[in-house]
């Protein structure tokens, strides 16, 4: 952990590999000192002593009072340098303590609670238009409701719901009329030996699928091509 310290760590309960508080500590039993259990088991040699390391020779640190003064060293939280935390209440305090949100709304969320915030709540956060697949706006929330008294596309979603119903009948109606096999538009321009006619279709911008009219189509591109059937 990339702890910040507030004070200047006490010697005794630094690692001289990381130079930061000591975590998880482990003493090497030929010199007596202590190291992060992370930095100690990276290298093969006591940086102090000198002498090769083995599993034999090091052992983690049990004793209350180390874990007691570790935990105690005093430590900057990350979201908010106002706070001086113990380093043992560091994952209860940044995730459950409640912060100011990191978006500037003024409001105090735990990191917990924070994407709910976000997403139900935050006025500073980023959402979408309610026309969204037609209206590209992307403003925070607290400017949502005047721009959706101005925005043209929700005006026009009645309007296109009901086109949609409209394609949709179409489509219904050749589909009875027809029995129909589809192939893709694209596959107009490859078409020159004509024998067979498939009705054609395309999709327009709502994603509606209608029909294009009839295509000639031969053997080999019938065969070569899917020809979807709806
Ligand atoms: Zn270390
Ligand atoms: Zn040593
Ligand atoms: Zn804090
Ligand atoms: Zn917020
Ligand atoms: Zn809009």
């Amino acid at each position: 952990m990339d702890y910040e310290y507030v004070e200047e760590i006490p010697k005794d309960l630094e690692c001289s590999i990381c130079m930061g508080g000591l975590e998880n500590p482990f003493v090497h039993y030929e010199c007596e000192r202590m190291f992060c259990e992370k930095c100690i088991k990276k290298v093969d040699r006591c940086p102090l002593c000198r002498k090769k390391l083995f599993e034999q020779t090091l052992s983690e640190v049990r004793v209350g009072i180390i874990k007691n003064m570790l935990n105690d060293l005093k430590v900057y939280c990350p979201l908010d340098k106002q706070h001086q935390i113990n380093r043992g209440d560091y994952f209860n305090h940044v995730n459950d303590s409640p912060h100011k949100c990191h978006l500037n709304c003024g409001k105090f969320v735990s990191n917990t609670n924070l994407n709910n915030h976000k997403i139900n709540d935050c006025p500073e956060f980023v959402i979408n238009c309610d026309a969204f697949k037609y209206c590209l706006t992307k403003i925070p929330r607290k400017d949502m409701e005047q721009h959706i008294k101005d925005c043209k596309y929700i005006f026009l979603l009645p309007i296109i719901d009901e086109i949609k119903q409209d394609y949709q009948k179409q489509i219904d109606e050749m589909k009875k009329e027809f029995g129909l096999k589809w192939v893709p538009v694209n596959l107009l321009n490859n078409l020159e030996n004509e024998k067979y006619d498939v009705p054609a279709y395309c999709k327009d911008i709502f994603g509606i699928v209608h029909l294009k009219g009839f295509v000639k189509i031969n053997r080999q591109a019938k065969e070569k091509h899917t020809i979807f059937k709806l």
